[in-house]
């Protein structure tokens, strides 16, 4: 058992804590946020994220996890202190670090004892020597700590899963001790642990998303090239994924990337890359592509319409992927901005954020489920692919609405069969199916 503070109750945070309280350590919670806080006191989650509920409320039952604003509280005892703040895009797309950087001070202040400061939260290459030279500065008196990077490669929607089984475990310091102190910690994982230097730790979180967006990318620019000659890209994307060199992962096709980590970290690196004098060029690529996306979305819309004026549009799915509530740089948002700013009127459903949804875009109105969404509806567009809308009774929705138009974001129908049951459908590189029959077709 060890005694560790998490700093930051997010997606991250939170997970980190209850997991590693799962693991049997005693884990404070810590955020400066209250309401959160007093949340989790009375059992209230901050995020959705599928299990959690249950991990922490087992673990607090257990004495083993438990929740405060106060540093001094969390840190008095903790051998580790995990930060998992957020790091969001700043004005020119590097990482704002303000969140760090209070943590690292408030750290600083309140460590009454040697500590070991790991942080998981994603930043630019160079942040752990920065977080050491803060924490020197702003500790009353000196008291020894060492810095260690690990960076989290957890998923929103499977990230108890993620973080209980890893492909591997990153861990940069220059303090080989700490960093084998924090690899213990990590052994129950059973997951490989590769042990490197601070700068090199941060940099492979970074090539690691700007990596996975860029096969996301790349596959979008093949649907491209599908719809324009005709390939079906599900097919194409399948073919590929049986290769091991390329992998099956993702290969979806679509409406891109979103959410609060690829968006921002490709940016960054890119910015990273160009204060150094560096052309990052691949990354730009990857960047153009995926905005591109969205306006893509809207073109199809506004092929099938005419106008959008006056017309009523229904988006099933808020959030950026499945199971998570996060909205961060959801596609869905970008779109429905679009769609108001040309006049249309816009509802929407989604399982679990049009709460959170609705107090950003008060102008959408929200559906009760996909099929009182459909009513009157001119047009429907998928921009989550929930499982929840992979079995919908489809027929019962074109009845619904007033006109059977489909922009399906996320690829999740099939155009013939949508062509056969009379929607006017668009995916995204569907080209044709097998049997040659043009798959982007009217009805049959
Ligand atoms: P989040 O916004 O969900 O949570 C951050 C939390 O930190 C908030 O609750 C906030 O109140 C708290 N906080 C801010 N300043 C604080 C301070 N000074 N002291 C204490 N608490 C403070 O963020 P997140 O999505 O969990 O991401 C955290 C980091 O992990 C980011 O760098 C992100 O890039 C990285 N990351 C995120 C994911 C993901 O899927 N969300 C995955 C891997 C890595």
């Amino acid at each position: 058992m060890k005694a560790i503070t998490v700093v930051g109750v997010g997606y991250v945070g939170l997970v980190t804590g209850a997991c590693f309280a799962d693991l049997g350590n005693r884990v404070v919670a810590l955020d400066i946020d209250e309401d959160k806080i007093a949340g989790l006191k009375r059992g209230v989650m901050p995020i959705y994220e599928p299990g959690l509920e249950e991990m922490v409320s087992r673990n607090v039952a257990a004495g083993r996890l438990s929740f405060t604003t106060s540093y001094a509280e969390a840190l008095a005892g903790s051998e580790f202190v995990f930060i998992a703040v957020g790091t969001p895009a700043g004005v020119d797309g590097e990482a704002d670090l303000k969140h760090v950087r209070a943590a690292a001070e408030s750290i600083a202040r309140a460590m009454s004892g040697p500590l070991i400061i790991v942080n998981k939260s994603t930043v630019p290459v160079g942040t752990g020597d920065w977080v050491a030279d803060i924490v020197r500065a702003n500790q009353p008196r000196p008291i020894p700590f060492a810095v260690v990077s690990c960076p989290e490669f957890l998923r929103e929607g499977s990230a108890i899963s993620d973080f209980m089984n890893p492909a591997r475990t990153v861990l940069g310091s220059l303090d080989r001790e700490a960093a084998e102190k924090v690899a213990q910690l990590h052994l129950p994982l059973r997951a490989p642990i590769m042990i490197t230097d601070l700068r090199t730790a941060e940099m492979i979180k970074y090539a690691s998303n700007a990596f996975l967006a860029t096969k996301i990318s790349f596959i979008n620019e093949i649907a491209n090239i599908c719809e324009a000659l005709g390939a079906d890209v599900k097919e194409v994307a399948a073919g590929m994924g049986y290769d091991p060199r390329i992998g099956p992962d993702m290969l979806s096709a679509g409406l891109g990337y979103g959410g609060s980590c690829f968006p921002k970290d490709v940016k960054a690196l890119a910015h990273m890359a160009a204060e150094k004098g560096r052309h990052p060029q691949l990354l730009q690529a990857v960047m153009e592509i995926n905005a591109d996306r969205r306006r893509q979305l809207v073109e199809k819309l506004r092929q099938l319409l005419g106008t959008l004026q006056d017309k009523t549009i229904g988006l099933l799915g808020l959030t950026f992927k499945p199971n998570t509530d996060d909205l961060r740089e959801a596609p869905a948002l970008d779109i429905a901005r679009t769609l108001l700013a040309e006049g249309a009127r816009l509802r929407a459903y989604d399982p679990v954020a049009m709460r959170a949804a609705a107090s950003l875009m008060p102008q959408i109105t929200m559906a009760g489920d996909p099929y009182a969404l459909a009513q009157g509806c001119d047009a429907l567009v998928i921009c989550t692919e929930w499982n929840e809308f992979k079995q919908l009774d489809l027929l019962r929705i074109k009845q619904a609405m007033r006109q059977p138009v489909m922009v399906d974001g996320r690829n999740l129908y099939e155009p013939t069969q949508m062509s056969r049951l009379g929607f006017r459908y668009r995916g995204f590189g569907r080209g044709h199916g097998p049997d040659g029959q043009p798959m982007e077709a009217d009805p049959e």
